[in-house]
Formats: structure tokens, sequence, C-alpha cells
């Protein structure tokens, strides 16, 4: 019984006591509020200019974009004023040779050049409307007002934001390299080559696609709840909330709204206790941010987010295949051990090479409760050369990416039960709802994910059972798309 012996030895380095929980979550709160106080601080709580969440009323026509990586994303959105919206879009992949263009006009002329494209295919009407009035009206003002798309702009490169649709470049990721778009206001940058082209879009706003989340929740949100929180879980994980401006104690530059007296705080959450004072650290922890690009960084995401779980359970498998006394994934039917293993690796398995295991696969293993494992028997197979696993591998698989997903869960839930508990409402208005918006594959595909958040939440002091049952997390789609638009409309207003 040896592999069942050391899956559970495994297993329980993984636990999550409630005491755990209880103490991240004061710590996660202390370094919110000193996020609030300073720079410089793990979690950064940086105020993202927008000064209040939509309700669902909200109408008009608006532009999005969306510069993430390999693509970028065109659309307009129609908010009908009733909690739903229409979409429409364009997708394009970025020529690689503009990722590493010698200037950053090139990169953005291309952009702008998209722009055109879409509203001459999809708002044909619009654009020759705009044109006519072009030709008629001599100032630029007397048709740059009227008739006018804002655009929300989804910029996910690290930015320095400095006004609601102001930011300057920090530096590339993702295998962009413009050294020149560095310092620079990206906004401006469009704007320019939208200029040149003499197109009716004015760039708005400068949106995070977290506050995306949030602002796309709030507008969709059942029985109209203003949403507290969006959070995202996905390749990486983050959140934007909604404090009092009271509670910003560091300096503020830039203009916004001040009449709501709240502000939309993007916290930056993926590198919660950086210095490790109460996540959880086990050897395959330390494994997997030593061979990282960036060690010591984004430690709260490291143990949270899709792209890491999955080289969790790759480390944890790694160890157990590689353990000579333990007969797993090992064709090993001539051995003494009393566990017989029938499973044949191939030694090219992605399994062995970093990156090599993806965490969607701990979603097939979390769902498959056959008595056989099959399905997830069968993604052994399909996606890591791993055949005819016996039927107690599988099980210690499925044990052992058990444990590493509930452990995130948990995690979240320490996030997620902060910012609830910040937010006062708890205690201050004892009969609302608490809104969360979620997006990203590991939240929306992992089978029992919320439900345990939801258990941990439960045990958190100053929520409990019923501060649990209050609190509701649904899913937010398309925050670079609805929610840039919302955040574009609330920029307008501030004109
Ligand atoms: P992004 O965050 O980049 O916008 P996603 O929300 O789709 O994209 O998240 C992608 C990440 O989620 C990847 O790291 C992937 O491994 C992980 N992932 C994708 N599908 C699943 C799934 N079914 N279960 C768990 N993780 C998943």
């Amino acid at each position: 019984m040896a592999l069942i012996e050391e899956t559970k030895r495994l297993v329980a380095q993984f636990d999550y006591s409630d005491e755990d929980v209880n103490k991240s979550v004061k710590e996660f709160l202390r370094q919110m509020n000193e996020g609030l106080e300073k720079e410089g601080s793990s979690i950064s709580q940086i105020p993202t200019y927008v000064t209040g969440v939509p309700n669902g009323t909200e109408k008009g026509l608006y532009l999005a974009v969306d510069l993430g990586g390999t693509n970028f994303r065109v659309c307009s959105i129609h908010l009908n004023g009733d909690t739903t919206f229409n979409l429409t879009f364009n997708k394009v992949a970025i020529p690689k040779e503009l990722m590493v263009a010698k200037k950053a006009e090139d990169l953005f002329a291309f952009l702008a050049k998209q722009i055109e494209a879409f509203l001459k295919e999809h708002h044909e009407d619009h654009f020759a409307a705009h044109i006519r009035r072009r030709q008629t009206v001599s100032t630029p003002e007397g048709y740059r007002d009227e008739h006018i798309f804002r655009l929300g702009f989804t910029f996910s490169f690290p930015v320095q934001q400095i006004g609601i649709n102001k930011g300057t470049l920090i530096r590339w990721t993702k295998g962009f390299d413009i050294p020149d778009a560095i310092g620079q206001d990206v906004c401006a940058l469009l704007q320019t080559e939208i200029d040149k082209l003499h197109l009716p879009v004015k760039v708005a706003a400068l949106v995070n696609d977290t506050v995306g989340t949030l602002m796309a929740r709030s507008y969709t949100s059942p029985g109209k709840t203003a949403t507290l929180l969006g959070a995202i879980f996905g390749t990486g994980t983050n959140g934007a909330y909604v404090d009092k401006v009271t509670k910003i104690l560091k300096p503020v530059e830039g203009e916004y709204d001040k009449s709501t007296g709240d502000m939309v705080i993007n916290t930056e959450w993926g590198s919660f206790d950086n210095q490790l004072n109460v996540l959880p650290n086990t050897t395959y922890d330390i494994e997997l941010d030593k061979k990282s690009v960036n060690p010591g960084i984004q430690m709260f995401e490291k143990r949270v987010s899709g792209m890491f779980l999955g080289e969790i359970v790759r480390l944890v498998i790694v160890d157990l295949i590689k353990n000579p006394n333990v007969a797993f994934f090992k064709d090993d039917n001539s051995s003494t051990n009393d566990l017989k293993s029938t499973t044949t690796i191939s030694p090219s398995s992605s399994v062995f090479t970093q990156w090599g295991l993806d965490s969607a696969i701990m979603s097939v293993a979390a769902a498959d409760s056959t008595p056989e494992i099959y399905s997830l028997r069968q993604a052994l197979e399909k996606q890591l050369d791993i055949y005819s696993a016996s039927l107690e591998d599988a099980k210690a698989f499925k044990d052992i990416a058990y444990a590493v997903g509930r452990r995130a869960a948990r995690l979240a839930a320490v996030a997620l039960g902060a910012v609830a508990l910040q937010s006062g409402k708890l205690t201050e208005t004892p009969d609302d709802i608490i809104d969360i918006g979620v997006d990203g594959s590991l939240v929306e595909h992992y089978p029992f994910f919320r439900d345990m958040i939801y258990e941990a939440l439960a045990v958190i002091d100053g929520i409990g059972p019923e501060g649990a049952k209050r609190i509701r997390i649904g899913i937010a789609k398309d925050g670079s798309g609805v929610g840039a638009a919302l955040i574009a409309l609330v920029a307008a207003e501030m004109e």
C-alpha cells in the first residue's frame, strides 16, 4: 500500500486549515491597507480613476479595443440600458514584426487601421455620416463631439496610470519589444494614429482587465446590485474593488470625479505576501518559484492561478515517479510491491518538462467521478503520453490534483473574504447582497472551485456561514468588451 500512504502524505502537505485561512485574511487586510497608505507595498492598490460602477441602466454605443498578447480585438458594444448588451467584434493577429517594430508609431498605426476597417465593416452609416459631416464642418471641434465614438482601451501590459485615459508604459512583456514606446502615454499614441485617419473616435479610457470585469459584472448583475469586486482566476489572478476615497492615504495624482466618494482600486493581489508571512510553502512551491522567470515575485499568484497549478501538480507527480519505493506510473509487474502497476509512461512525456502539465487536466480529474476514472485515464494518455494508467495510479493523480486545486480555492477565498470585510458591507448593510464578478478558465471550468471558495468563506471570522450566504459570486464575461465600454461611458460623463 506504499502508493496510497505516500499519496496521503503528499496530499496532506497541501492542507490549508481554517486557522491558516483566518491568519491569511488578517494579513491580506493588513497588506491591502498598507498598499492604500504607501507605494512599494506587497499589494500595490492602484487607484484607477474610475469612481463608480454601473447599475445596468446605462445606454449607448461604445467602442472597445483589447491589446493583450497575440491578438488585437476591436468591438462595438450597444448597451441597451436593461442590463443587456449587443457586442460585435473583429479579431486580428498582431504581425510578429510589429511586436518588435522600430517605432511605436508602426504598431499603433496598425491598430488604428484595424479600428477604421471595423467601423467601415460594421458601422458604415455612422462612418459615412461622419465623413460627410467632416467635409461640411470647418473646425475639428465641430465634428469631434457629436457622433463620436468613445473608446475603452484595454491594454494588458504594465502601465503607470495617471488619469482615466492616460497611462505611461513601464515595460513590454509577452514578446513585445518597441523601446521608444516606453515612458509614453499609450492612449495618446493610439489617439494620434486615429486622428491621422480622421476617425470619429476618442480614446476615452485606459482599462485594466480586472476593472473591466468589475464593470461588466455590475452592469449585468442580477437585481441591479452594485458589484463590489471583479476578480480574475485565469492564467494569472488579480482583483479590482470599490473602496472609499477616504481610505486612500497615499497621494492620488490626476483628475477624478470626487462626487461619489468612491474609487475603484486595482489591487494587483497576485503579489500578496511576497515575503511569505502566511502563504503556504511546500518544497514544490519553492522549486516552482526558483525555476520561474521572476523568483520571489507574484507569490500568491504562483499558488492560485491556472498558469501555475498544473506545474505544482507536475512537480509532485515527477517526485512520485522518481520515488524508488513507490510503484507509480511504472510498468512494474514483476516487482515485489503489493501494488502492481500496468502504467507505461513515454520517456518523452511532457510531464518531464517544465510547464508540461496544463491545469486543464485538473478539471478533467475533478469532474471524473466514475469508478474507473475513465476520462482522466484517457486525458493522461492523450495529453501526457501516460498509457493504460492503472486505477490506483489514476486515483493518486486525482487526489494530488484535488489537493492542489483545493488549496488554491481556499487561498482565493482569502482574497475574496478580505475584500468583503474591507468593504464593511457585512455589518453596515446587513441585508444587502455582496456581489462579486469572476472571470477566467479556472473559476469557470474547474468543478467545485466556487463550492470550495464558499466552504472557506464560511469559516472566516467576521463572515461565517450567514455572511457567506450573502456573498454572491457570479461569472462576469467580457470585461475587455462590455467592461471597457462602461469605463469609456464613465469617462465620457466626466468630460
Ligand atoms: P487568460 O487568463 O489568459 O485570459 P483563461 O482565463 O482562459 O485565459 O486562463 C487560461 C489558464 O487557465 C491557463 O493557465 C490554463 O492552463 C488554465 N485552464 C484552462 N482551462 C482550464 C480548466 N478547464 N481547468 C483549469 N484550468 C484551466
